[in-house]
């Protein structure tokens, strides 16, 4: 199995070169922001609580994230592979992702971080606000609370991998289509 940890912060572009590797490979895109935009908009009991904590641009609780992700890899047992988008956010995720997959006999193949400035990525999500319709994407305080929750919370998931000698980052700056070069080159070799 081919399992891609995608990270980056918020902006990085990690849900557009997703689409790019699910149609070459076949894997099945995991993406929590995504699913949990879906519960919100099915107004289920965790989508009405996500919300709050999404429109300031806190982190979601680790066991809502985690127990959504379970049921997907089980929906999904005959998949080449998976692509995490957005997860884990934390190191508390990334242990609880490594024992998921562990107990289903597979494991994370490698992490591909992007990295692109700050000052881009406000620059970036500001003008996804202009159209995506996301009240975290509109509001230039929400959008350095997420930077920041990505900083403090998020970044040190990079040192977990970093340890079990799964991490490569490559440059998030350029054409879509040079950064998915990119991430294939990251990939062959796998
Ligand atoms: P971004 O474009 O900022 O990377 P996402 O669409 O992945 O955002 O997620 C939007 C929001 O959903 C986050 O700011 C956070 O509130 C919540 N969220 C998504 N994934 C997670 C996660 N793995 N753990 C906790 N919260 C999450």
């Amino acid at each position: 199995m081919l399992n891609l940890v995608l990270f980056g912060p918020p902006g990085a572009g990690k849900g557009t070169q997703s689409q790019n590797l699910i149609e070459k490979f076949g894997l099945i895109h995991l993406s929590t922001g995504d699913l949990l935009r879906g519960e919100i908009s099915q107004g289920t009991k965790l989508g009405i609580e996500a919300k709050k904590l999404m429109d300031e641009g806190s982190l979601v609780p680790d066991e809502v994230v985690i127990g959504m992700i379970s049921n997907k890899l089980d929906a999904n047992k005959d998949a080449r592979g998976f692509i995490f988008d957005g997860f884990p956010r934390t190191v508390a995720q990334a242990e609880a992702l490594d024992n998921l997959l562990e107990s289903k006999g597979s494991a994370i193949s490698g992490m591909i971080a992007l990295e692109v400035t700050d000052s881009e990525l406000e620059q970036r999500l500001l003008k996804r606000g202009e159209t995506s319709g996301r009240a975290d994407d509109a509001n230039p305080e929400v959008i350095r609370k997420r930077i920041k929750e990505y900083n403090d919370k998020t970044a040190p998931v990079a040192g977990f991998y970093k340890k079990q000698d799964k991490f490569k980052s490559i440059n998030g700056i350029g054409s879509i289509d040079e950064i998915f070069a990119s991430i294939n080159s990251v990939i062959e070799a796998y």
